[in-house]
């Protein structure tokens, strides 16, 4: 935010050595100017941004430009600004190079730099808001929606626009399940209910209760269910629990036999974070018979196959987990 508002500090008091044509009297340019240059920015930093998200996404420059940003695999609004310095610098460096290029009114500037922000907001929200005409309307063909770049987040892959949708489509780079997702989730919410009809016609007062009336749309990790591990013959149920998914084991594959399941409802996984779609992290081991727990680390392999890590000093321990169904 700091970088930000400097930018806005430097671009407004420094004129950029003269070269700034921000202006502030509107009869300087024709009044159709004021609304055409809105777009136009918006057009221009779309693609900036566009470009600018894949080359950083290349992994010669993800880790130091934007992996703080992708921490946040189900982002909140609080993800809007979180970003490396190095970001925020290339990300205002764009706005110094449209004023140079173009006149830009004080208000069309304080519009467009007030509408990013709450278009980034709405983005990184977590809760789909749009009423249910949107879908229909040709505004859906070319907008970007909150359900599109959360799958950015989760996924990593695909979904690099910013406002719009153009720039994906165009270089075939938008998620494949990105309007079936939007439409699950639509359905989440308008189902059948008389209650939703209401929602659309309230829509200002909808986004004052987006908590309650919005519907998250993280998707379930294939984590949760239940798995089997053949070698130490324990049955483990992996549940989330927040942000965290925790494993506790459930029974085993000979009770009789197997005397270390004695203690039902034990945490053999504590608190892993999803790091990605396959990998989760930072969690602890646990087993029943000893008192120490250990760092871990889980790996999906695929869907039905749970590479297990476990850290002692130097050591490591690889376990694999076999799913043999859900939690209901
Ligand atoms: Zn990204
Ligand atoms: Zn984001």
């Amino acid at each position: 935010m700091i970088i930000f508002i400097a930018a806005a500090w430097i671009a407004h008091n420094n004129d950029l050595g003269g070269y700034s044509r921000i202006y502030t009297d509107v009869n300087d340019y024709p009044i159709w100017w004021l609304p055409a240059s809105i777009l136009l920015i918006m057009l221009i930093y779309d693609t900036y941004f566009y470009w600018l998200h894949r080359a950083m996404h290349h992994k010669a420059f993800f880790r130091w430009t934007h992996l703080v940003h992708h921490k946040s695999t189900n982002p909140t609004p609080l993800a809007t600004y979180s970003f490396n310095v190095i970001e925020a610098i290339m990300e205002a460096a764009m706005g110094f190079l449209i004023f140079i290029l173009m006149p830009v009114h004080l208000l069309a500037l304080l519009f467009t730099v007030t509408l990013t922000f709450a278009f980034n907001v709405y983005a990184h929200l977590g809760y789909e808001v749009m009423p249910r005409w949107f879908r229909r309307s040709f505004l859906f063909e070319i907008l970007v929606t909150s359900v599109h770049h959360n799958l950015h987040h989760h996924k990593f892959k695909g979904n690099y626009g910013l406002y719009f949708r153009f720039w994906d489509r165009i270089m075939h780079t938008e998620h494949p399940d990105y309007v079936k997702t939007y439409d699950r989730i639509q359905e989440k919410r308008f189902g059948a209910s008389k209650v939703n009809e209401m929602k659309r016609a309230h829509f200002p007062l909808l986004l004052l209760m987006i908590p309650l009336v919005g519907t998250s749309f993280q998707e379930n990790s294939a984590l949760e269910g239940v798995w089997r591990d053949d070698v130490g013959g324990g049955i483990v149920s992996i549940y989330k629990d927040g942000d965290y998914y925790q494993g506790k084991l459930i029974g085993a594959i000979d009770p009789k036999k197997d005397a270390k399941v004695k203690r039902m409802n034990f945490h053999v996984l504590e608190n892993f974070k999803m790091e990605n779609e396959k990998e989760f992290c930072c969690g602890k081991l646990a087993h029943p018979n000893f008192s120490f727990k250990v760092d871990g680390k889980l790996r999906l392999k695929d869907d039905s196959t749970l590479v297990i890590n476990g850290q002692v000093g130097f050591f490591m321990q690889t376990r694999v987990w076999k799913k043999i169904g859900s939690n209901e």
